[in-house]
């Protein structure tokens, strides 16, 4: 099979990442018969310099031309006074939007090797493996009315029915591929709003009977995520929850340089770290690459539907911790303290084994 892949490093460790990210592509295609065009493209604070647009037609062109984009990361100091709408981050919004991407996909799974470094108790953490679906496009980010004036501020939160039933079906397919369990996360017993999202989301699960579905309000969810995590399969929210929610699931797993995610919508699919450009470290071969790996091990899963291959890469990641590995985000004591090259060169050989044992 052959697909095109757009690459997009963007700026600071965005670029060294994406390396790490292509090398594993290559690698893990070449074991199931898979053939990638990439193509990669300037985004964000690079994008900027050359053409003073953070993210110009020809990229975004590029993109929609693509069966799934990849993701660095964009930002840093030099551009952080430019005006709102030519800040590197804007054409991340505009991107997302323009792809139509209304799902998030933020994994909370703990990696055996790191549960140590969880803020949480290892028996609280031990075995936590579950996503949370965060609607992208709509609610109250994006409603109208919005404003404030001297008196008052207001926003709007709004869900048409449609938005609802397309991340619901989402959800209750991905659920499919996991453990069968959807817990949708709402506020129903203040707000209108989520009383309609509940109600739409269990006229969708008629056609999901294989699945089960639970709701729940957020303030509990909350809760429930730091207190027994493991409850979770599928999380479905909205845009505004899954934002707050899917930090939280994230960090009680470990670090930022560990985090993956993916950004689907009805054609077009982007992966990346959940991390930012990282200014303080980047050019320095300190940057943990196992974010963007895993956001690659997604890809695999979630746009060319291939588990086993995003399977062999989850378990080389767990094998290359298991050895002792670390970037300096994740070193502790007695530990092996590695650059990005080497902790990438040390996956690559363990994804080979893996795949030849
Ligand atoms: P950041 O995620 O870049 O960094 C936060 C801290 O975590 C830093 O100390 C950094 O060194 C560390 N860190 C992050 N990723 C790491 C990795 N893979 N390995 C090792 N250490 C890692 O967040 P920030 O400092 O708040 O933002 C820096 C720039 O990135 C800003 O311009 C911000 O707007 C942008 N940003 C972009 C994205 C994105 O592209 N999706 C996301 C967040 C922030």
């Amino acid at each position: 099979m052959n697909y095109k892949i757009t690459l997009l490093p963007g700026d600071g460790i965005g670029v060294e990442v994406t390396a790490s990210a292509v090398e594993v592509m290559k690698k893990v295609a070449s074991f199931y018969d898979m053939e990638f065009e990439f193509t990669e493209k300037l985004i964000g604070g690079c994008s900027y310099d050359a053409f003073e647009n953070p993210l110009t037609e020809d990229t975004l062109n590029t993109c929609l031309d693509s069966d799934a984009v990849f993701l660095g990361a964009v930002g840093g100091y030099k551009w952080e006074s430019l005006p709102h709408h030519l800040k590197p981050e804007a054409a991340l919004l505009r991107l997302r939007k323009e792809l139509g991407l209304y799902t998030n996909i933020r994994p909370a799974k703990i990696y055996e090797p790191l549960i140590d470094s969880s803020s949480l108790k290892r028996e609280v953490v031990n075995g936590v493996d579950f996503v949370v679906l965060r609607e992208l496009t709509g609610g109250i980010y994006f409603g109208n009315p919005r404003g404030f004036d001297d008196a008052h501020g207001f926003n709007t939160m709004i869900y048409y029915k449609e938005e609802v039933v397309r991340i619901a079906k989402m959800a209750f397919e991905i659920a499919r591929l996991r453990n069968g369990k959807v817990m949708s996360v709402d506020k129903a017993n203040v707000l209108e709003v989520s009383q309609f999202w509940r109600n739409v989301v269990t006229e969708v699960h008629k056609d999901y009977s294989d699945v089960q579905l639970s709701h729940m309000y957020v303030d509990n969810a909350a809760m429930q995520i730091v207190r027994n995590p493991k409850q979770f399969d599928v999380i479905l929210t909205s845009n505004l929850f899954g934002d707050i929610l899917s930090d939280i699931a994230g960090m009680i797993t470990g670090s930022l340089g560990m985090l993956p995610s993916a950004s689907i919508g009805e054609k077009y699919s982007l992966y990346e770290p959940v991390h930012g450009s990282a200014p303080d470290i980047a050019g320095q071969s300190k940057a943990n690459p196992l974010a963007a790996i895993s956001s690659v091990a997604m890809m695999f899963k979630y746009t060319f539907k291939n588990n086993p291959a995003s399977e062999l890469i989850e378990a080389a990641i767990t094998k290359t911790l298991d050895d002792g590995l670390r970037t300096p985000d994740i070193f502790s004591e007695g530990m092996k303290l590695v650059s990005t090259n080497e902790m990438t060169s040390a996956l690559l050989n363990n994804i080979e084994n893996i795949y030849k044992s």
